[in-house]
């Protein structure tokens, strides 16, 4: 049994990098257990390989777009495997920076899956630490449905490790992975059919958007299956595979079939038994504002907290969190309101604060303004093809504070950032018009809204 850490961090993704190398920075003596690649799903199986994917398909889009711009571009074809070496390289480069960095922060690393052996010890590779303080930031992992023949089907893991493109897909789920890897796929040729088990799109998003996006997805030739309750997946014959509805009707065929149903977080093989560290229902570790686990010396940050599960979440945790445990500050805690998030659907979602129906909720329909305007990026006016641009603010009371922003369109993803500063900031609808607009630019519609 060793004791010579002060903080002992379990999961070498977002959070727990984060944590591990802010605490380092203070001086604390910190072991990092990582049981796969570091950096985590962002990294190895999330945003990084997904924004390449992301990238790749409005490449397409572009070349579509290009002749009528008057380029004489002849599109001899898209070669999948040529993209996933050049993303498989440029991962492998960033594990290398996070190797390097963890290092030069002496923070030292095992490999290893770690399990709680008590309260305040954690083992891994035969052996065993104990410290003050341990860190849980496991993160989570895909979940797949309880039917007869999921295996059958692939999750966005296993999506990016497809050697090629698939001529077909359905893609199962109503999330923002769902919605993301359904738009790159269909942009990118795939025949894509995205399945739904109730009506809606991005259940927690702002109704414009989502609204504004299945149209779209439907628009630009996505199949969009609503109110389908699977009982089963199986494979044809042609070795094509079928989803089977629960009142017998078969879906498909398609070449390959990808869950995006959820994540469930990593704490099953964790040793929790032998603790008395609180979880959910789900598995989630149960934490406090300062993301302590209901055991002393116990936290927990990142997806496996099950709060906003998104990169700078876990890191902006992790850094409060050591900023408190180890840097003097112990009030530094992660303040999750206001939190901004995108998805890199086609067109891309900005979002930042409530909802219009979540405003209602919480301040009375009546004391809620909505200012919205729903136009064309000038970038379409010279081509046939098109796609919408939303933008809306939701505003509470007399003084119009801005409670909520939400942008669908091109470039949606870079806008929203700024626009989250001046929500967090509380912003009033009288700051929005007394600056002045950018011209021409989808952005200057969010300053001119009457
Ligand atoms: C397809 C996809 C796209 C995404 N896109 C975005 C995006 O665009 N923007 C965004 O902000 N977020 C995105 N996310 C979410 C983001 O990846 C996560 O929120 C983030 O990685 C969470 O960080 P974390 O530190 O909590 O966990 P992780 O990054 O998952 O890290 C947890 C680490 O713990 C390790 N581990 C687990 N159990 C053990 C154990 N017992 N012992 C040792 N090690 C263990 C795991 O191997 C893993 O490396 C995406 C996720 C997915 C799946």
């Amino acid at each position: 049994m060793s004791d010579r850490y002060d903080f002992v961090v379990i999961g070498g993704g977002s959070g727990g990098i984060a944590a591990a190398r802010r605490a380092a920075f203070y001086g604390a003596r910190v072991l990092l257990l990582e049981a796969a690649r570091i950096g985590g799903t962002c990294v190895n199986v999330g945003c990084v390989p997904k924004k390449v994917m992301w990238n790749t398909s409005r490449i397409a889009e572009m070349l579509q777009d290009s002749t009528e711009y008057g380029f004489d571009v002849a599109n001899q074809g898209f070669d999948w495997a040529v993209i996933k070496r050049a993303r498989d390289r440029y991962i492998q480069r960033l594990n290398e920076i996070y190797h390097r960095g963890l290092r030069e922060s002496d923070v030292d690393k095992i490999e290893g899956h770690a399990r709680f052996t008590d309260n305040r010890a954690v083992e891994v590779d035969g052996q065993r630490f104990r410290a003050h303080h341990i860190l849980i930031a496991t993160g989570g992992s895909p979940q797949v449905p309880d039917i007869p023949g999921a295996e059958l089907g692939i999750t966005s893991d296993g999506f990016f490790e497809l050697e090629h493109r698939p001529q077909s897909m359905a893609i199962v789920g109503a999330g923002y992975i769902a919605a993301e890897l359904a738009g790159v796929c269909n942009a990118l040729g795939c025949k894509t059919t995205l399945v739904l088990r109730k009506e809606q799109l991005l259940r927690s998003f702002d109704a414009t958007l989502r609204e504004t996006l299945l149209e779209e997805m439907e628009c630009t030739g996505i199949s969009v299956l609503t109110r389908v309750d699977l009982h089963s997946t199986e494979q044809a014959d042609n070795g094509r595979l079928l989803l089977r509805h629960r009142n017998g009707e078969a879906i498909g065929a398609f070449e390959c079939v990808l869950w995006a149903i959820g994540r469930l977080p990593n704490t099953a093989d964790l040793g929790l038994e032998n603790t008395d560290i609180a979880t959910d229902d789900a598995g989630f570790v149960i934490t406090d504002g300062y993301q302590n686990s209901n055991v002393e010396g116990v936290y927990a940050v990142g997806d496996v907290s099950g709060r906003r599960a998104l990169t700078p979440v876990a890191i902006a945790a992790g850094r409060a969190l050591a900023d408190r445990l180890f840097g003097g500050k112990p009030d530094a805690t992660l303040d999750y309101e206001n939190v901004p998030s995108v998805v890199f659907s086609h067109p891309p979602i900005g979002t930042v604060g409530l909802t219009e129906d979540e405003a209602c909720e919480q301040f009375g329909r009546g004391m809620v303004k909505i200012y919205q305007s729903r136009f064309t990026n000038m970038y379409y006016s010279v081509l046939r093809r098109t796609a919408p641009t939303v933008v809306k603010l939701v505003t509470v009371g007399e003084r119009e504070r801005i409670v909520g922003c939400h942008i669908i369109g091109d470039f949606a993803d870079e806008i929203i950032q700024g626009f989250a500063v001046a929500v967090k900031m509380g912003a009033r609808k009288r700051d929005f018009d007394n600056t002045v607009a950018i011209h021409p630019t989808a952005a200057e519609e969010l300053v001119t809204l009457r």
